[in-house]
């Protein structure tokens, strides 16, 4: 046991302690090897968040960096007089200008998840929303894109049920949900919006798609900040890989729940669950 606490203290977790019979002696040892399995845990859980926090700074400084560059490029080659065409010119100030909006936009929503990860549940804002009439309002936004498309917004909502939370919030996730449905539709494609209660008392909210869907080994990684989905049909698809991270903290300080379920070629469906104690019914 000696050996096995100074193997312990000096990090090395797999030295186990042989345990027999079960006097004073015995459970010393069972709770020395039980002191070694919950160290290496720990160290490994520490290990895997401090991998996560280094990926996400390369990858903040990464996707920073590429939109600065291109606007650096573009504005070099305008200023030191490279490009002389005005058709030119006036096509490279508008990618400038939407670099521009896609750093902005991108600074702003890493800033709406640090402010989120501060908090373990909401403290602001918090009332009963009526849940049919949000949907309603998201879809009436996403009508604009979706119509140009021929994509139909389906919604089904109990027109009785209000959730407690922030509504900004509310909007933001279901317009998060929302918009990455529309964004992986196909054209002439259906969503399928539903805000339900279930037996249980507990609220389903889900948007669902007729999409490319997602592969079952990326599933897990959908909601890390910055991860997006690198397949062919995906590529030229506008995101900063940002929006389901943001809906994964709104979920979370809201109490809720979600799940995806996703069959490539078919569809995705993203479902939130509310549960019973957030659910008012008027
Ligand atoms: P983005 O801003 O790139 O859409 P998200 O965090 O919202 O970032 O989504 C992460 C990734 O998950 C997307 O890049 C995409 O690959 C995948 N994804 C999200 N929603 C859908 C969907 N409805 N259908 C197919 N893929 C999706």
């Amino acid at each position: 046991m000696k050996d096995s606490a100074a193997a312990i203290a000096s990090g090395d977790y797999t030295r186990k302690v042989e345990v027999h019979g079960e006097d004073e002696v015995a459970a010393l040892g069972r709770a020395l090897n039980a002191l070694g399995n919950d160290l290496s845990a720990f160290v490994d859980k520490t290990e895997r968040t401090e991998k996560i926090r280094r990926d996400f700074v390369a990858n903040v400084s990464h996707e920073l960096r590429t939109p600065i560059t291109i606007i650096r490029g573009y504005n070099e080659a305008i200023s030191d007089g490279t490009i002389t065409d005005k058709e030119m010119i006036q096509r490279y100030r508008a990618l400038i200008n939407e670099e521009t909006i896609r750093l902005e936009r991108m600074i702003r929503e890493l800033l709406n998840i640090s402010r989120f990860q501060a908090s373990d549940e909401l403290t602001t804002g918090i009332e009963p929303l009526p849940l049919a009439e949000i949907v309603r309002n998201v879809t009436e936004k996403l009508m604009v894109k979706s119509v140009k498309r021929h994509v139909t917004l389906v919604i089904h909502a109990d027109e009785n049920i209000a959730v407690v939370g922030n509504g900004d919030q509310l909007v933001q996730l279901i317009m998060i949900l929302g918009d990455n449905a529309l964004k992986y539709s196909p054209d002439n494609g259906t969503i399928s919006f539903t805000a339900v209660r279930q037996e249980d008392g507990s609220v389903l909210l889900s948007v669902a798609d007729q999409g490319p869907g997602i592969p079952e080994e990326d599933l897990p990684f959908i909601w890390e900040r910055f991860y997006k989905v690198d397949k062919s049909h995906c590529r030229n698809v506008p995101g900063t890989g940002l929006g389901l991270a943001i809906a994964k903290e709104i979920i979370r300080v809201h109490g809720a729940k979600a799940q995806v379920f996703s069959t490539p070629g078919v569809g995705t469906r993203f479902e939130v669950t509310f549960p019973k104690e957030k659910v008012v019914l008027c």
